[in-house]
């Protein structure tokens, strides 16, 4: 696909990975939405065991993503809410007249022992990482078939192994590749390509906010900074000794977005760190 004159919906797009993916694709002369939580998380805000992205981080991504010229707006959504994902779609349409390229990339995630984890957290993860996809793909799907739309969905390397006190999170990504791979069978007929990226290591807010202290606790390395924690991580999981970034994921998304004949792939970006 020519990136240029494209228009790319990026979920999950005021911050980290999804910020930085929104930002390649800007460069590359698409019409980008930036799509995320914004007001929604900040009339719930401490409903979840870290920050989601405010509506304060909308704003500052399209500023910093206009910067790189091209079309830019935000649009708020909750990927977990079927008349949200329509309205995020419908918006759109009505802005861009297209819609080319999906990047379900909302992610949430909680861990924590499986005997006490909290049926609440288990559902709240599927509901924004896997059916998050379905719902966000379905409403897209009229104007994608037949255009050679492309779909990008993002896993992790916790969808290729499991984890310990990940299993709600693993489970959702494990989720989200399989769901990948049958809309990648399914819907080659109609010109659209799916694939998944499957990110390592990356320093967001979801891993400082969360994974870092979590993992302190777990090993009660309690005098380390949460960048100590993270950087003992990479340096004793990771062949390359890095850890990645979202312009690491970017480059996956858009040569994912140009490859014309790769479809159902899962394609991890995480230095050796997991190799399938
Ligand atoms: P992040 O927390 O910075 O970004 C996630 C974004 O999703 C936030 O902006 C948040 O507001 C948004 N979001 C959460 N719930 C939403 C909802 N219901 N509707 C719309 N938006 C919602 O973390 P990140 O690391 O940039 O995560 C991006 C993706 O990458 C996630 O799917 C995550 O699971 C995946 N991932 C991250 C890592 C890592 O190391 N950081 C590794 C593997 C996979």
């Amino acid at each position: 696909m020519e990136i240029k004159g494209k228009t790319v919906i990026v979920t999950g797009a005021a911050r980290g990975i999804g910020r930085g993916i929104a930002g390649a694709f800007a460069r590359e002369g698409a019409n980008i939405v930036l799509a995320d939580l914004g007001g929604l998380a900040d009339k719930t805000a401490g409903d979840w065991n870290y920050a989601l992205a405010a509506e304060a981080d909308l704003t500052s991504a399209e500023k910093d993503i206009k910067a790189h010229g091209g079309k830019t707006m935000t649009i708020e959504v909750d990927v977990s809410d079927r008349a949200s994902c329509q309205n995020l779609v419908d918006k759109s349409i009505a802005a861009f007249g297209r819609l080319d390229v999906i990047v379900n990339n909302a992610g949430i995630i909680q861990t924590g022992p499986l005997v006490g984890f909290a049926e609440r957290d288990w559902d709240r993860i599927f509901a924004v990482n896997v059916k998050g996809i379905f719902l966000l793909s379905q409403a897209a799907l009229p104007y994608l078939m037949g255009n050679g739309g492309v779909i990008i969905n993002i896993a992790s390397v916790a969808g290729k192994r499991g984890f310990p006190h990940m299993g709600a999170y693993c489970a959702s990504k494990f989720a989200a590749i399989g769901l990948t791979q049958s809309m990648a069978a399914e819907l080659a007929e109609y010109a659209i390509r799916v694939n998944a990226i499957c990110p390592g290591n990356v320093d967001t807010a979801m891993w400082f906010d969360h994974l870092s202290k979590a993992e302190r606790q777990r090993h009660l390395h309690s005098t380390n900074t949460v960048e100590d924690t993270f950087n003992a991580v990479i340096d004793a999981t990771v062949p390359l000794g890095r850890e990645q970034s979202p312009d690491d994921m970017a480059e996956a998304a858009l040569y994912l977005a140009r490859a014309e004949n790769v479809t159902g792939i899962s394609l991890t970006v995480a230095g050796g760190f997991v190799m399938n």
